[in-house]
């Protein structure tokens, strides 16, 4: 669900990959405007956890997995910013672009690697929502990142671990 204005191809993009990275079904649904009450004027952010609650107010039914994607930046009162935030009990989650456009930008590849972060992030937000908890294999999408340096280390897979305890608590259906 994209909060605010979100670069519409880069969605479709990612709501393909997800299709066919998890399996299940991926739709981009209407969008909607990121809660004024979440905007902290003097940080110029956006307070994630009050972004979380509004979406799952909007949510449709208590089985779907919602990810919202802002292009504002986010934080959470002891971070300075986040990439993004998932409730795994809500199963809402949000990925922030903001800080994931800043550094190592090549002009070459630009949009290959900010899609390629964008991509890495969103596996790990859903990751938590189907029952994932931070892993310490620095190669793993569900790596807690606190740079663009980590996060263009990892990949945008589950390792072997993560994967080992996906199958024993999820449903292969969303594998
Ligand atoms: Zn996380
Ligand atoms: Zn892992």
């Amino acid at each position: 669900m994209p909060l605010g204005e979100v670069d519409f191809i880069l969605l479709s993009k990612l709501s393909a990959k997800l299709i066919s990275y998890f399996g299940a079904d991926v739709d981009t649904i209407q969008g909607t405007k990121l809660p004024e009450e979440a905007l902290n004027p003097t940080r110029g952010q956006y307070y994630s956890t009050v972004i979380l609650n509004k979406l799952e107010v909007l949510k449709n039914s208590s089985r779907e997995l919602t990810l919202g994607i802002t292009e504002e930046d986010i934080y959470i009162p002891t971070l300075n910013y986040l990439f993004g935030e998932a409730d795994p009990i809500a199963k809402v989650g949000i990925v922030s672009l903001f800080r994931l456009k800043q550094e190592n930008y090549s002009f070459l590849d630009t949009d290959e690697l900010f899609f390629s972060r964008v991509l890495k992030e969103s596996v790990h937000e859903l990751g938590h929502l189907i029952g994932l908890t931070h892993c310490n294999n620095p190669r793993c999408a569900m790596y807690f990142c606190n740079s663009l340096a980590e996060v263009d280390k990892k990949t945008d897979r589950f390792c072997d671990n993560c994967m080992r305890r996906l199958y024993k608590t999820v449903p292969t259906s969303m594998l």
